[in-house]
């Protein structure tokens, strides 16, 4: 606890995708290490109020906090980095900004005045910056991502407030870090700083002193070309760090401690004097470096490959390959080719995986999947929509309601075994309007849900409208079904197992959002592991048979 937060401002130039997220992330672990308490807010110089409403093409996976907010995935990063709870507080938009703006000079909050960007969008941008440190935590350090590049017409705004923030603190309390990328042309091997120069450029014309270059390259910066950025950006030397690509994301904090960047900040900030304990750090990132075995799982959904749509899935796959000394290679299926093709395409795998989704587009291809994880007997996980496609599966297949289908993809369904949840019934509006955030849940003993977790009483984020409709229950449970997950409060079904599987679950919420370093997913864990245990019992059986 401290009276005298320090704060971070990150920012990007030359062009998007540099992993300012991962960097922010990473600075917020060095500073953990050195035993501060930290949390990370991210501005997204957009107009929507949350990305709930954007497609995962245009956004990637909207991030679920536990109160509920829909989020940018950099969310994800910061709670899988520094093990903190994100808050709405750790999400601003200009949506956000504008509508409380708009909001309060209808109620006549600014009487007499002319409500105009500088100071009341500033303003209120710089009361986030406060609250996220404000209520019911205080921290030594608030870090602040700002999304998009500088010079941005969009980020604007967010830059000016930054700068008067700046201004109205003592001036080792704040420090901004830019984040840029720095070209290595082969031709002529050279490294080259202009576009560095030019994007240091345009935040010095609006007011902004970078105190660090974060510089993304291919190669080891030279002396000459550290050299050069700082004379030129107006750094010094030491403030220029290399940030060079790496295989995983988790080596990014480690390859930061070990090039002293987080001594550099506490200097600047005046921190209290401290080490950095990385040794658990070292050891993880040694872990996914160098597994003992490798697994495949079928990522079975319609937006092929998108990395960015899957994102919490894909992290926790490397956390709980970790806690199984394996490597979770991702087999990618699109189910709207799968019909005809399961063998070909999951005959080889380790474990099935649904992932979450909306709408009826390749819903019946994820049908088909849950059905040969089934048959098979292959681990499966089947995620919100995931779990409900293997529903509908058991439902028409083994249950014979041969027309058993949820009410999203065929709302005149004979047989909604998948319905609106009550509360969504008069719902119209889209925005923030699922079911959504942290909820309890009770375990029944003995199932592999209990098993994995340990315990019987449960939380866990959901973000849905539909769900499974209780008046099939008895039928499916006679035929094998097993409901181990249950709100007790509201009698709704969270987890599904099937009854003669080795491993499959299926979950209403979304485990992924809770998977982190150190502490991976319970569910997550025990997937892979059956997967890995499935693959060597393949191995056995071809060993016996080639003797
Ligand atoms: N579309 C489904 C629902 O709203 C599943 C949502 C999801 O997978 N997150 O219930």
């Amino acid at each position: 606890m401290s009276d005298n937060t320090k704060y971070i401002f990150f920012t990007g130039g030359v062009i998007s995708g540099l992993g300012k997220g991962i960097a922010a992330a990473s600075v917020g672990a060095l500073l953990k290490a050195r035993g501060l308490s930290v949390t990370i807010q991210k501005f997204d110089p957009y107009i929507n109020i949350d990305p709930g409403t954007m497609s995962p093409f245009q956004h990637g996976e909207v991030y679920v906090t536990e109160d509920g907010s829909e989020t940018d995935l950099d969310l994800g990063h910061y709670e899988r980095f520094i093990n903190t709870e994100m808050t709405k507080r750790n999400n601003l938009t200009t949506g956000q900004v504008y509508y409380s703006v708009i909001t309060k000079e209808r109620n006549g909050d600014y009487l007499g005045a002319t409500v105009q960007v500088i100071p009341h969008i500033t303003n209120e941008i710089k009361e986030a910056i406060k609250d996220v440190s404000a209520n019911s935590e205080k921290f030594d350090v608030v870090i602040t991502e700002v999304g998009g590049t500088v010079g941005d017409i969009e980020s604007q705004p967010f830059l000016e407030a930054i700068r008067q923030f700046c201004l109205e603190q003592p001036k080792e309390n704040t420090l901004i870090i830019h984040l840029t990328l720095v070209p290595y042309i082969e031709s002529s091997g050279e490294a080259k700083t202009k576009p560095t120069q030019h994007s240091v450029m345009r935040m010095r014309e609006i007011g902004l002193q970078p105190d660090m270059l974060l510089c993304r390259t291919s190669k080891r910066l030279e002396k000459e070309t550290i050299d050069k950025l700082s004379l030129f950006c107006n750094v010094t030397p030491e403030s220029v760090i290399e940030g060079r690509d790496v295989k995983s994301i988790y080596e990014v904090p480690l390859m930061f401690h070990k090039s002293g960047v987080g001594e550099l900040i506490r200097n600047k900030l005046d921190l209290p004097e401290s080490s950095e304990n990385f040794s658990d750090w070292k050891e993880y990132v040694r872990k996914i470096k160098h597994p003992e075995g490798k697994i495949t799982i079928a990522m079975c959904g319609k937006y092929n490959k998108l990395v960015d749509s899957y994102k919490s899935i894909l992290e926790a796959f490397v956390h709980a390959g970790v806690d199984n000394s394996v490597k979770v290679d991702v087999k990618w299926v699109n189910t709207e080719e799968l019909a005809g093709n399961q063998k070909e395409m999951l005959g080889n795998v380790d474990g099935i995986l649904i992932p979450p989704g909306f709408g009826k587009r390749g819903v019946e291809g994820k049908i088909l999947a849950a059905k040969y994880a089934r048959i098979k007997k292959i681990p499966f996980l089947g995620i919100c929509l995931g779990m409900q496609c293997s529903v509908i599966e058991f439902s028409r297949n083994v249950c014979g309601i041969k027309n058993a289908n949820s009410s999203e993809f065929d709302p005149d369904t004979k047989a909604p075994i998948i319905d609106f949840m009550e509360s969504q019934r008069k719902i119209k509006k889209k925005g923030g309007t699922m079911r959504l955030g942290a909820y309890p849940c009770t375990l029944k003993s003995g199932t592999l849900a209990a098993k994995a977790y340990g315990k019987t009483d449960i939380s866990e984020r959901h973000r849905h409208r539909y769900e499974f409709n209780n008046k099939y229950k008895s039928k499916l449970q006679k035929r094998g079904m097993i409901f181990s997950g249950i709100n007790e409060r509201d009698d709704l079904t969270e987890i599904i197992e099937l009854k003669n599987h080795p491993w499959f679950v299926g979950t209403q919420f979304h485990p992924e959002l809770k998977s982190r370093v150190f502490s991976t997913h319970p569910l997550f864990k025990d997937f892979i592991n059956a997967s890995k245990k499935y693959q060597e019992r393949k191995r056995n059986k071809k060993s016996k048979k080639s003797k």
